[in-house]
């Protein structure tokens, strides 16, 4: 990674954590036979496919990662398609897939671990240690979405060095992106947040939201608001109180009880990183509904449904049509520009 033009650093935002941090893998492919056949539900507790999971946080201290390792990693972190196969093969062009690799810049700055995540990142670095590779992975993937979902801060990109190893990536991903297709339960990147909270159902306050209605709000903010310091994409306004009706029908919404919240993702919302960043916030509401009495989310054309709808990928939710305006409706309609989120009443 090169510090050269990528001095704006993202303030600490709350980090996600993954929820199959405890699954112990061997090398690449070696049980997978053995292992789940795929994610499953269970109780509606997500629990993700063994064959995804991350390296732990010492792996490949002595002899270096696999690929699947690698590729694990940044699956767990968020890449998919194309730039999951790039990440793998930037991180062998940056470390050689060490992740304890560490390289001083005649700038005074450093490059840490799988990534060589640079030291001007220093409130990234700050989330997690970065010798361990799937923390890495992850801070990396924050540093490529702070970059607009672009490859931009990996000197070894632009140079063109990673080329070399894009068949030993492909290889790599291959495996893991298969796994990932037959998985019908959940993915690996699924966040769960300790500490959340029901405040149950309850009068509307002043400003037209109910407790519940109030509390994804206020939690939506300080995870993902720009008004919370977070570089962009980030959550723009979070409004959703409206007396009215659903457009284009006579059923009354839930904007009009407070017991909705649409999560604006601002302008620039058509970017990979913005419509990446809605689903990791769909993906945490969907994960954490029980917790917080969710009761549907839509975003991008989307939706799931607590109760009738396991919990899966954002990618795996089933197609959302508007009830007045049908499936092809404008971004607002069809919710590409902004995650809705009802709570129970
Ligand atoms: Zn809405």
């Amino acid at each position: 990674m090169t510090p050269l033009g990528w001095g704006g650093i993202a303030a600490a935002v709350a980090v996600p954590v993954f929820a199959i941090g405890t699954v112990v893998m061997g090398a690449a492919g070696a049980q997978e036979g053995a292992l789940l056949a795929a994610g499953a539900t269970n109780g509606g507790v997500c629990v993700p496919d063994a064959r995804l999971a991350p390296p732990g946080p010492s792996a490949g201290r002595t002899a270096g990662l696999s690929g699947g390792q690698v590729a694990r990693a940044a699956y767990a972190a968020g890449w998919r398609g194309a730039d999951l196969v790039i990440a793998v093969a930037v991180a062998k062009a940056e470390s050689d897939w060490n992740p304890t690799a560490r390289n001083e810049n005649t700038n005074g700055s450093t490059d840490l671990g799988l990534f060589q995540v640079n030291t001007v990142h220093a409130a990234i670095l700050a989330t997690g240690d970065p010798m361990d590779p799937t923390d890495n992975a992850r801070m990396a993937y924050q540093v490529w979405t702070d970059a607009g979902g672009r490859w931009g801060p990996w000197v070894t990109y632009w140079r063109g060095t990673y080329k070399e190893f894009l068949a030993d990536a492909q290889a790599a991903v291959g495996n893991v992106a298969s796994v990932a297709a037959s998985t019908v339960g959940c993915s690996a990147t699924l966040v769960t947040a300790g500490g959340l909270s029901d405040p149950g159902p309850g009068p509307q306050a002043a400003n037209g939201y109910t407790p519940r209605g109030e509390n994804v709000r206020a939690l939506t903010r300080a995870r993902w608001g720009c008004s919370s310091g977070r570089a962009r994409p980030c959550v723009s306004t979070i409004g959703g109180y409206a007396k009215r009706m659903i457009a284009g029908t006579s059923t009354s919404s839930d904007h009009a009880s407070g017991n909705a919240a649409d999560i604006m993702l601002g302008r620039g919302y058509g970017t990979a990183a913005s419509q990446a960043l809605g689903a990791q916030i769909a993906e945490f509401w969907m994960t954490n509904a029980q917790a917080t009495g969710v009761k549907y989310v839509i975003f991008s054309k989307r939706i799931w449904y607590a109760g009738r709808d396991p919990v899966r990928p954002f990618s795996q939710w089933r197609p959302y049509c508007h009830p007045g305006a049908g499936c092809n409706g404008g971004d607002t309609l069809m919710h590409v520009d902004h995650v809705h989120v009802s709570v129970k009443g």
